[in-house]
């Protein structure tokens, strides 16, 4: 019987999960609630819990399934499979997911960061399966990033590669979730979007609607709002300066864009290339192309399942 596996996505909200194929298919999936405020040890018993579950509804039993990946949304120790700290999951401190999991499973588990395995989904099977080097940027409430260089994630000397959305744009700028000013999230995550259109429209029927999102400032611009515009116009710009930087960190073959902002469409993106092809070497912008994520929001799950396939084939991390 053909490898199968599981992958994971741990978000504050809900659990995701995926039977995957060993070249990428998704052949099940399943979504359950977090109940994040459980704590930790309840949290890991709901995702052992959720890979039985898509065991059975699949047909199959978890000794059929090869491995298991999870994407954790924090920094962590990834050899060890140990969570440092998950920001929006309540009690998660020192978390050591993978031998939890491994011991309530029976199975060999990977833990990787969220956008790391996002990452890692893109250049399997999505946007980035023609090339070999890339990088991701997740614009949601915060940004997040994942490097893929020679075909494998950058980690790192301590696993704090690749974050990112701190690459520092504006000197002494707007404070960031991290403590420091001018952090590329602290402009264009979609909660920063928000941010500085109440800002700078404070005056607008618009900007005073209290559950206001990233999508109605961009459907705004679309509709002729000029307050709208200008901020959008200026996060295509602040994407394309933090962009650049990374590009001449890295010299990739691609830049991948994904999260909620990905229903900005061709224009935005279009936008995007004109300002780093203004500001990038040319020679590193003539062998690069900015693109949205083509998996979307199973990314994640993919890229974990597909991380714990890469285990599982050669030993070694993805
Ligand atoms: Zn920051």
């Amino acid at each position: 019987m053909a490898k199968r596996y599981v992958g994971i996505d741990l978000g504050g909200t809900n659990l995701k999960l995926g039977l995957v194929s060993a070249d990428g298919e998704m052949m099940e999936s399943l979504s359950v609630p977090t109940e994040a405020q459980g704590g930790p040890d309840h949290v890991l018993a709901r995702m052992a819990d959720g890979v039985r579950q898509l065991a059975k509804k699949a047909g199959i039993k978890v000794d059929d399934i090869a491995a298991v990946g999870v994407g954790v949304p924090g920094p962590l120790d990834s050899a060890a499979g140990l969570v440092y700290i998950a920001p929006n999951l309540p009690g998660w401190v020192n978390v050591p997911v993978r031998d939890t999991l491994q011991k309530a499973l029976g199975k060999t588990v990977v833990v990787e960061n969220d956008a790391n395995a996002a990452a890692y989904g893109e250049f399997r099977v999505g946007a980035g399966r023609n090339v070999s080097s890339m990088f991701i940027l997740t614009l949601g409430t915060g940004v997040g990033g994942g490097i893929i260089q020679d075909g494998r994630l950058l980690r790192g000397a301590s696993d704090t590669g690749a974050e990112l959305g701190h690459t520092i744009i504006q000197y002494g700028g707007r404070l960031c979730g991290c403590g420091n000013r001018g952090c590329l999230e602290a402009y264009a995550s979609a909660t920063a979007v928000v941010a500085r259109f109440r800002e700078q429209a404070a005056v607008s029927d618009l900007s005073r609607q209290p559950d206001l999102e990233c999508k109605d400032v961009f459907d705004a611009a679309d509709d002729g709002n000029k307050a709208a515009a200008r901020i959008v116009a200026e996060t295509a710009e602040y994407l394309a300066v933090g962009i650049t930087s990374i590009i001449h960190a890295l010299n990739p073959e691609l830049v991948v864009l994904t999260g909620g902002m990905m229903g900005a469409g061709d224009v935005f993106l279009d936008a995007i290339r004109r300002h780093v092809g203004a500001l990038a070497f040319p020679s590193a912008w003539k062998v690069c192309d900015v693109r949205w994520s083509t998996l979307g929001g199973d990314a994640g799950i993919l890229g974990a399942a597909l991380a714990a396939e890469a285990f599982d084939r050669t030993g070694q991390r993805a």
